[in-house]
């Protein structure tokens, strides 16, 4: 086996041994290469379990907290999916392998260009980027069958619980920015929305306004 090949292989361990056992998410992330995603001294770490700086001062998560949040998130092949947090764009291309469509957005207009670059390169046609400030959701796309966010809000945002269709789920992190967070996972019902807490995690605040790149 190549080097190339044992060390895709070791990441796909990592992902198993963290509790990523779904196939359907194995699979996409079998498919999507995170080096795509990733330029500059930080490539050749790739393929390590950690989160690593991207432009405009963000991070690429955490590919076992990928699968994770993915696989709570249970998307469904005719779903329409909102991710709030676009940063390098893997989790989008991730979760493009898994929903009929997915919008993607983020305050810095810089990062959703890199993204919507790499999304082309790799013909992958069923994401939209779009540069706005997430924490009011994309109503005009609205209502969303999925939502995760990968940038930690206080609380869940109200715009966001609206924006969610009946039986649809939301996958958060909540908690202060400095502190260790919730991964929280929201499904809406009938008559009101119910939560579960998944895990500890640390994300990059949810922030207001346009970035300024
Ligand atoms: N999902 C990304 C990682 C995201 S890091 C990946 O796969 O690489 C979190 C991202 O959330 C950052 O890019 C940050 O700019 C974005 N963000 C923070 N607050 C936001 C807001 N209010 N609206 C949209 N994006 C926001």
């Amino acid at each position: 086996m190549s080097a190339d090949a044992q060390t895709k292989m070791q990441f796909l361990f990592a992902l198993r041994s963290k509790g990523v056992t779904d196939s359907r998410v194995l699979t996409a992330v079998e498919k999507i290469d995170r080096a795509e995603f990733m330029q500059g001294i930080f490539a050749q770490r790739v393929y390590e379990d950690t989160p690593l700086p991207i432009s405009c001062g963000q991070t690429i998560s955490q590919p076992s907290i990928v699968g994770v949040m993915t696989q709570a998130l249970n998307v469904q092949p005719r779903d329409k999916v909102l991710e709030v947090g676009t940063g390098s764009g893997y989790q989008a291309a991730i979760l493009s392998q898994l929903a009929r469509r997915v919008y993607t957005v983020d305050r810095f207009k810089r990062l959703v260009t890199e993204a919507q670059a790499v999304f082309d390169r790799l013909n992958i046609t069923n994401i939209t980027a779009i540069a706005t400030d997430g924490s009011f959701g994309l109503p005009e796309q609205a209502p969303f069958d999925r939502i995760l966010l990968t940038a930690a809000a206080e609380d869940p945002p109200g715009p966001l619980l609206a924006q969610l269709r009946v039986g649809g789920v939301m996958v958060l992190p909540v908690g202060q920015s400095d502190a260790v967070q919730n991964l929280i996972r929201v499904t809406r019902t009938e008559t009101g929305y119910e939560y579960d807490e998944l895990r500890q995690v640390r994300f990059v605040p949810l922030l207001e306004g346009m970035g300024k790149d």
